[in-house]
């Protein structure tokens, strides 16, 4: 009898599969980079030659993801930066061209999300989410692109979405809402400037837990799955997957494919039946009790 055997382990951290230097004398600015896949996908562009540009808030994550890129010997520079200001984000730019000219790869990969039933989601819980998540991205590819419009030169924008913008995600309505429109905006975005050399494309991960996870969305993980035994694959992602196809999507040999949101998760979210597992509400997997309009 045939036994279930698993979708085969990646090859090794450190290994890659385009050609070294594909990326030389390219800047890639990565926001969201000094944590877990933003880190991952950002060292895989510094593998292949890249200089990386970090952005994000808070100075413990950018000095993280600095040591990260110099340990495998790449230039970086990192820069405070909120993504929902765009005074933030054109200031970010600005550090960026000065330190290594403008970059030619952006990867919008910063988000923001905690699990909550939507009845109990503040208003504010909702605008920050949708603010980073959809309305960040907006903005740094606004930035991205009018740059690159002025100096005429071609770039590549990756944007870094989750499953749930397809299926709706129970728990998780303010991401699952914005990663939608992250990836309609992708579609947008990837017609209108394609006439000036701006490529535009979706990363979407499936699970790939790492250790920066926040404690919301760990103990969300161990609630809900046991991990490995719920994916078709029998294994969750391994963070290199997710930078390999983020450096071939924008690598000399993506270059016709635009508009296109891929999906690097071993099939997991189509996995869809008319009897899916016995229904367990949002309140009760997070053990929250009966719904209280004061609390
Ligand atoms: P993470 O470790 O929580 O990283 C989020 C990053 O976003 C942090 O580095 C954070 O840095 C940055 N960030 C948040 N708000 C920001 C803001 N306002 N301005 C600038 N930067 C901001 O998350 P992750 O698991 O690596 O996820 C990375 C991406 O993959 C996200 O888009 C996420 O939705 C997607 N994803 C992940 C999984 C998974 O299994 N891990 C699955 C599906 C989708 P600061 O705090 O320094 O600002």
């Amino acid at each position: 009898m045939t036994q279930p055997i698993g979708l085969p382990a990646p090859p090794p951290i450190g290994e890659t599969a385009l050609k070294p230097g594909t990326f030389d004398g390219v800047a890639v600015f990565v926001t969201g980079a000094g944590t877990g896949l933003g880190k991952a996908i950002a060292s895989e562009f510094a593998r292949l030659g890249a200089a990386i540009v970090i952005a994000s808030r808070k100075v413990e994550h950018l000095a993280a993801g600095r040591e990260a890129i110099e340990a495998l010997g790449a230039p970086v520079t990192t820069v405070v930066c909120d993504i929902r200001e765009p005074d933030s984000v054109a200031g970010a730019f600005d550090a960026a061209e000065k330190e290594f000219g403008l970059p030619g790869v952006l990867v919008n990969n910063a988000a923001a999300n905690f699990p909550v039933p939507a009845e109990d989601m503040s208003p504010n819980a909702w605008r920050t989410v949708v603010d980073i998540t959809l309305n960040g991205t907006f903005f740094c590819a606004r930035e991205f692109a009018r740059r690159h419009f002025v100096a005429g030169t071609p770039g590549s924008i990756i944007n870094v979405g989750a499953t749930y913008a397809w299926t709706g995600g129970p728990g998780f309505a303010h991401s699952a809402a914005a990663k939608a429109g992250v990836k309609n905006l992708t579609e947008s975005l990837a017609v209108e400037w394609g006439p000036y050399g701006i490529q535009v494309n979706g990363l979407v991960p499936g699970l790939f837990p790492h250790e920066d996870m926040t404690d919301a969305i760990l103990g969300n993980l161990d609630r809900t799955s046991d991990k490995d035994g719920c994916q078709p694959a029998l294994r969750v992602g391994q963070r290199q997957e997710l930078g390999w196809a983020a450096t071939f999507l924008a690598s000399p040999y993506g270059r016709f494919i635009s508009g296109h949101t891929l999906v690097v998760d071993g099939a997991n979210w189509q996995r869809r039946s008319l009897t899916n597992p016995q229904v367990v509400t949002v309140r009760d997997q997070m053990g929250k009790g009966p719904f209280n309009p004061d609390a």
